[in-house]
């Protein structure tokens, strides 16, 4: 692997202010009780059981099948070696692996892991299984409140409204101490630890979107930051047809809560491999003007390496001034995401 091509993918985020209010907050502490000590036993590369203290539904060998094939054994990136380097002056948080600093082995370990983005790996790190009970009772809690909320509503929903809907509503019921403790340590954590170095964009889980700065996109249940994201996406409709649509607009630290949990669920406590596909609550760009797009009727493929194949892709490509927020092998730790449109 060639380093200087690799830095070449290397793309800075726009430093973006956040309005809210700080009702809640807590001293952040260097040393997150989230991920644990002992990554537990060491795993099959792929597609084998979860730890034993782990309860969720078995993932089905074949959805964890890498595309690319069964990874082979990659050596252990300790976590000195993904020491994480600022970018920009504006930059207010590091991002992106220190690639230059790693043996050519690591840079390739570390490149089949987001090219393998869904197989699981020895050196892949799991939540605390002491996290697991209320890992499940915070998430089914979030779920509650988007039924009864509504979907829509929940995309834009802060942490207080959140709070508030709990007291207000004895069908969602109100949030407990472990579940608010729970939500502040995957907030506050380092996800550098499990593997994901994109920026953090949100510094208070109690940031807020204003209602006043974003519009309802017809059709799609989701909303977008009026300005720049806004714009952009009307041009897009424009220049490639009434085929597209917006599968993602912006989204609240509540709604990207839910979506972490959610996928780390689904990936039996496995952190690195949630975080390998969805960002981590705070440091998503959905919470700040990217979007994701994809093509009528294409469906969950909208979401897959497959909607770059597509005539709509394609089209995009080739009119230059879109950029793509996680290019193929981005030093971000993250998945190719050829629907996610990057703003700035
Ligand atoms: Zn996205």
């Amino acid at each position: 692997m060639n380093k200087r091509a690799f830095l070449e993918g290397f793309f800075t985020a726009s430093a973006v202010a956040f309005g809210g209010h700080f009702m809640w907050r807590r001293l952040q502490t260097t040393d997150s009780l989230i991920v644990a000590e002992n990554p537990g036993p060491v795993l099959p590369q792929t597609g084998e059981a979860p730890p034993a203290s782990f309860q969720f539904t078995p993932i089905e060998i074949e959805q964890t099948q890498p595309a690319a094939g069964i990874p082979s054994p990659v050596p252990t990136l300790a976590a000195n070696d993904l020491q994480a380097t600022p970018v920009g002056s504006s930059a207010t948080t590091p991002e992106g692996i220190r690639i230059n600093s790693l043996s050519d082995r690591q840079v390739d370990a570390y490149l089949r892991k987001i090219r393998n983005f869904d197989a699981i790996f020895a050196s892949d790190i799991y939540l605390d299984p002491k996290y697991e009970a209320v890992l499940l009772k915070t998430t089914r809690h979030l779920a509650n409140v988007e039924s009864y909320m509504g979907h829509g509503n929940f995309n834009l929903m802060s942490f207080d409204e959140m709070l508030q809907a709990g007291r207000n509503f004895s069908r969602i019921g109100e949030f407990e101490k472990d579940e608010l403790d729970f939500l502040e340590e995957i907030f506050f954590a380092n996800p550098h630890r499990y593997g994901f170095f994109g920026k953090k964009v949100s510094l208070d889980i109690t940031d807020a979107i204003p209602r006043k700065d974003v519009a309802k996109i017809p059709n799609s249940g989701h909303f977008l930051l009026k300005g720049e994201s806004l714009n952009l996406y009307n041009k897009l409709v424009a220049d490639i047809g009434d085929q597209l649509i917006l599968t993602s607009g912006v989204r609240s630290n509540v709604k990207q809560m839910h979506l972490f949990l959610a996928k780390t669920i689904e990936a039996n406590g496995n952190l690195s491999r949630a975080s390998r596909s969805l960002a981590p609550p705070g440091h998503s760009f959905h919470g700040v003007g990217d979007f994701d797009i994809g093509k009528i009727g294409f469906g969950a493929r909208n979401f897959t390496s497959d909607f770059s194949s597509t005539e709509e892709y394609r089209k995009i490509a080739r009119l230059g001034y879109v950029d793509i927020r996680y290019p193929t092998d981005n030093l971000f730790g993250v998945r190719f995401e050829p629907w996610h449109i990057k703003l700035g």
